[in-house]
């Protein structure tokens, strides 16, 4: 069988990573091309280089000022010869981004099955967030294998009328690529890391901040900041290291309201190994991520999350994460919590992540290889 699996963004590359990975494995059951659309180019090419996974098929899309209607109709255009020449039985997509719900039209149109990672995440309001609740509805409503992370997600799928035979629970991936990237952390040399480990005081507690989402842009974010400049007043031993997203909306705020203060660092994003090194050495973690959220309870460190809705209410519900939206005040009394109460902390890093253990690829690939047994 052949295989097509199309990705565009850095989150997606992290998770999809490890399924190229796992398909390689098995070279006798399947013939795997990976396409990139490149939606976003320069933290999607770190991730490649570091599992060391090379593209056969690059639609390089990334345009200054790329709007959605543009990058939709590119996406699909560019599809066309791929699909048509390559001819793939089967065409993976990751997740909730406009390459997502594009691939999975063009991959409709062209015959192939199409098969759906990270199935079933939904906040139900088709305008939060935007656009990714109705990517990952019209990919729902294409695909047809859904490799669900959780429980909750296939009961998502089920409540629209998808057939339960379709429906795979596999744990996220994310969880298979952080683990697999823990265990060489100490085997690679980063040239990233040795600058890391320059800048993180021992003697403080550090807490790490990302932050990317649309819904955020605005006042979102100077609520954001004004949050992260109180918690660095008020705690001279926290140190903060916010490695700051490339986005423009994100990028202006940010260094406007926080470039001056002493025990805020604002660094350029970092290659996966390196994120995770800093994870790892973090004591909490706020961010609007969502595979930041996902993967911070297997290294045991407590996530704030700066959102008001979420489609990942395992990690509320397993208390791994804790919802503060973009109020300030709230941002600042739960990280003050956390500093200060020992008990609570440690009952929230002490916690089992919702997520998967790693090896959701594995069982996607056994999937697909008991399915083509079963028809012969
Ligand atoms: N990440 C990274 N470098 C960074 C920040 C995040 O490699 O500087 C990783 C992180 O470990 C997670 C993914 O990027 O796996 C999350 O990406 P992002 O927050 O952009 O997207 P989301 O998860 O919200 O879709």
């Amino acid at each position: 069988k052949k295989n097509l699996i199309i990705f565009g963004t850095r989150p997606e590359a992290i998770k999809m990573a490890p399924l190229v990975k796992e398909f390689q494995k098995f070279k006798d059951n399947f013939e795997t091309k990976v396409c990139i659309t490149a939606q976003h180019r320069e933290m999607l090419d770190q991730v490649l280089d570091f599992f060391e996974i090379k593209a056969d098929f690059d639609l390089d899309l990334m345009k200054p000022n790329q709007n959605l209607y543009s990058l939709t109709g590119d996406i699909i255009n560019g599809l066309k010869p791929i699909l048509e020449d390559f001819k793939p039985d089967y065409v993976f997509v990751h997740g909730d981004t406009t390459t997502t719900m594009a691939s999975s039209i063009a991959a409709y149109y062209s015959g192939a099955k199409v098969c759906h990672v990270e199935a079933g995440l939904r906040t139900n309001n088709k305008w939060s967030p935007f656009p990714e609740e109705m990517n990952r509805q019209i990919t729902g409503r294409i695909s047809d294998i859904h490799f669900a992370p959780t429980k909750a997600s296939k009961v998502n799928l089920l409540l629209e009328n998808i057939k339960d035979e379709n429906i795979v629970v596999t744990g996220n991936t994310v969880i298979d690529a952080l683990l697999e990237s823990v265990s060489k952390l100490d085997s690679v040399y980063d040239s990233e890391i040795e600058n890391l480990k320059q800048l993180v005081y021992k003697n403080k507690k550090l807490i790490l901040v990302t932050g990317h989402r649309r819904e955020n842009h605005g006042q979102g974010f100077i609520n954001i900041c004004k949050a992260l400049k109180q918690i660095a007043e008020e705690n001279p031993n926290t140190q903060i290291i916010y490695p700051v997203h490339l986005n423009p909306n994100v990028q202006k705020p940010v260094y406007e309201l926080l470039e001056s203060i002493s025990n805020i660092y604002l660094i350029v994003p970092l290659s996966y190994p390196a994120f995770v090194w800093l994870m790892n050495k973090s004591y909490l973690i706020i961010t609007d991520s969502g595979g930041v959220q996902e993967e911070a309870p297997s290294l045991g460190k407590p996530v704030l999350v700066m959102r008001d809705t979420t489609e990942r209410p395992e990690a509320v519900d397993a208390g791994t994460v804790i919802l503060v939206g973009t109020d300030s005040e709230k941002i600042v009394a739960e990280t003050t919590i956390l500093l200060n109460d020992a008990m609570h902390y440690q009952k929230m890093s002490g916690l089992h992540n919702p997520y998967g253990d790693g090896k959701a690829c594995k069982r996607i690939v056994e999937y697909l290889i008991n399915i083509d047994d079963l028809k012969g």
